[in-house]
């Protein structure tokens, strides 16, 4: 089945393991001589190379703008507008079917949206065959040619193109090299390691020196310790590379660790985009809160600027969003933002709290803290081994934490 009839069957099977070595044919390939390096620098608008339109660093080099896709009369993207600038490696994160593949299959020209535009590096792709586009795809599921060598894979589209024996040797050999499996190339997939094939499928796409790299979920498939190295080393390579890349993951560890801008994604709209830290620091939802990393969240009230009433406590917080007194609102606070050291009378927003319980998770412990006042509410703590040492925390016993006002994050009910 080749990749547009399995777009078109829609099956969840299928749609991981396409065929893409033929998509990425309008890229320019080097010539002889030229590295992969820098011709993936080219590619990526930081050098000048062959005279096509080289985008301004920070500029939009693909543009989404409005994008609605619908599978029947379930809308799966729902005005999806973004801009992704050259070299940006950017993560889509969100849960299971909030549509990353679906945006990312509509980029590639894989499940064509049914409204909207679509630029790339200046060009109205919106319309464009997939065989049109300039892309190098990663999959899941590795998707190599069982029956054809590593360097075979790694070359087929270079073969496609009609590229020359030597030419095609030479590259394949410093793709190779490139992922680290330079005396791989004699063996076949099942030969391989899943991190190797996953490397392998990294070599292939790369070959026809895309300028946008497209991965999805490529790490999920593998175990934890080698997903941690192939992740630090996709990163670095693009680093190196400077293509564009956008990653698809469900993994806000994997999101905060890989990408220069992370776009959080929910029920088939964008919910915020920012730096990892920025996403992690100041979620601007509550979902986004609780999805990207561990967060508590409370039920309070506006009781005056920048004031919160707290079941019978009276706190402070650094922004209150404008929100009138007598709003409900939620407190999103991070476990690790509880202060315990240092707590005195001069501490504002000092809370008196009952240790409920705590579960030992090796570098640090997480503890349910329940306030004295009203043991329904809780909040999470996490406390390092030192501190765990140095304060004696234990089970049942009664603990004054503080709650930083610039740690709250303020959300009105409703949203
Ligand atoms: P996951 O991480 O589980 O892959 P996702 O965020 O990538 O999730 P999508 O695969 O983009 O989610 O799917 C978004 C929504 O569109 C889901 O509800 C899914 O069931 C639906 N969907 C995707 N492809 C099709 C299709 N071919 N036909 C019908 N519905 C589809």
């Amino acid at each position: 089945m080749d990749a547009e009839a399995e777009s078109r069957t829609g099956s969840a099977a299928h749609r991981r393991t396409a065929d893409y070595s033929r998509f990425t044919i309008s890229a320019v390939g080097p010539t002889a001589g030229e590295s992969v390096v820098q011709m993936a620098q080219q590619q990526a608008g930081r050098t000048r190379g062959n005279g096509d339109p080289v985008p301004a660093a920070g500029s939009a080099f693909l543009r989404v703008t409005d994008l609605v896709k619908s599978f029947g009369s379930f809308t799966a993207l729902k005005h999806i507008s973004l801009d992704v600038r050259a070299g940006e490696f950017v993560c889509f994160l969100g849960p299971s079917g909030c549509g990353k593949t679906t945006l990312l299959r509509a980029i590639a020209g894989l499940d064509p949206q049914n409204g909207g535009t679509i630029h790339q590096n200046g060009r109205d792709i919106t319309h464009a065959p997939v065989a049109g586009r300039d892309f190098g795809i990663v999959f899941q599921s590795y998707a190599l040619f069982p029956h054809l060598t590593v360097e075979r894979n790694v070359g087929y589209g270079l073969v496609n193109r009609q590229r020359g024996k030597a030419e095609i040797a030479a590259r394949v050999r410093e793709l190779l090299a490139l992922v680290g499996l330079h005396d791989q190339g004699h063996k076949y997939p099942v030969q391989l390691s899943g991190g190797q094939q996953q490397r392998v499928a990294l070599a292939r796409a790369l070959a026809t020196s895309p300028s946008l790299l497209l991965l999805d979920e490529p790490l999920s498939a593998l175990d934890a310790r080698v997903r941690v190295r192939l992740r630090d080393e996709i990163k670095a390579l693009q680093r190196r590379l400077g293509v564009t890349t956008i990653m698809v993951t469900h993994d806000q560890e994997e999101a905060l660790a890989m990408a220069d801008r992370i776009v959080v994604m929910n029920e088939g709209l964008i919910e915020q985009v920012g730096t990892p830290a920025e996403v992690y620091r100041h979620p601007t939802t509550p979902f986004v809160a609780d999805f990207v990393g561990a967060m508590t969240f409370l039920d309070a009230e506006i009781s005056g600027p920048k004031r919160l009433r707290l079941g019978e406590a009276e706190i402070s917080c650094s922004d209150d969003r404008g929100l009138m007194q007598g709003t409900p609102v939620r407190i999103g606070l991070r476990p690790e933002e509880i202060r315990v050291r240092n707590v005195d009378g001069m501490t504002p927003n000092r809370l008196s709290t009952h240790v409920a319980f705590i579960d030992f998770l090796g570098s640090f412990c997480r503890a349910r803290l329940e306030l004295e006042a009203d043991r329904s509410v809780a909040l999470t703590a996490d406390f390092s081994a030192n501190l765990m040492r140095d304060l004696k925390v234990e089970e049942g016993q009664m603990l004054t934490v503080a709650l930083p006002p610039e740690s709250l994050r303020v959300f009105a009910k409703a949203s």
